[in-house]
């Protein structure tokens, strides 16, 4: 893509106000960390990349977070139950809860609704639902990226290893392994396609796992 190009996205992306504001923070993010003056002479090109890497990953963080809750806010106050329908109408109340979930820029904490069927007798999680997540520890972005970084190497261990190297992201070989074991028996089942996934996870999944067979054995943890 060429500068004039992405500095056109870019602007499409922010309004002038918002633009400002953009800049506004690059400055106070660089004072933070260099101080008015800036890097001092000795600073790497590496140090200063890094640095911004960071400060991007925490955006990105701070972002998936405050959406999520405005999600949360906007559309979750009351739901039908998906057992019983709206019989078991629930309010939200102040019920929340919160579990860790590994993004693509590193762990955050998500707050979801935690509404009770008074039917079912039963706690359920609308919103994960509309968002196309399950309970598990991993976002649908990096359930991506871990299938097909284990999809292509010979062992748990160095999927694991790409993984944190290349993508930043923290996934042990033992999770990797039942994380694509359970993706395994899925498609085995041939369910993946129906259940609350974006059609690109699961061609993706689909396609890594078919060309390699993972799943279905043959790789070492
Ligand atoms: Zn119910």
């Amino acid at each position: 893509m060429g500068k004039d190009s992405h500095n056109e996205m870019e602007k499409s992306m922010l309004s002038p106000e918002a633009r400002q504001k953009f800049d506004e923070l690059v400055a106070l993010l660089a004072t933070e960390r260099y101080g008015p003056n800036g890097p001092p002479i000795d600073t790497t090109f590496a140090e200063m990349e890094l640095f911004g890497h960071q400060a991007g990953r925490m955006l990105g963080r701070s972002l998936d977070e405050h959406l999520a809750e405005q999600h949360s806010d906007e559309h979750f106050q009351e739901a039908s139950c998906p057992t019983c329908g709206p019989c078991g109408e629930s309010d939200a109340g102040e019920n929340k809860k919160t579990r860790p979930l590994q993004t693509l820029d590193g762990k955050i904490p998500l707050t979801e609704p935690a509404l009770h069927c008074p039917t079912c007798d039963r706690d359920f999680f609308p919103q994960r639902i509309a968002l196309a997540i399950d309970g598990g520890l991993y976002s649908p972005q990096v359930l991506t990226k871990a299938i097909v970084a284990s999809a292509h190497v010979s062992s748990y261990r160095i999927g694991s290893k790409l993984l944190d190297e290349l993508a930043g992201i923290s996934i042990s070989s033992r999770h990797l392994n039942n994380l694509t074991a359970k993706i395994g028996v899925e498609l085995a089942e041939d369910r993946l396609l129906d259940i609350s996934l974006p059609p690109f996870l699961g061609y993706s999944h689909r396609d890594s796992l078919m060309v390699t067979g993972l799943g279905f054995g043959g790789k070492v943890t």
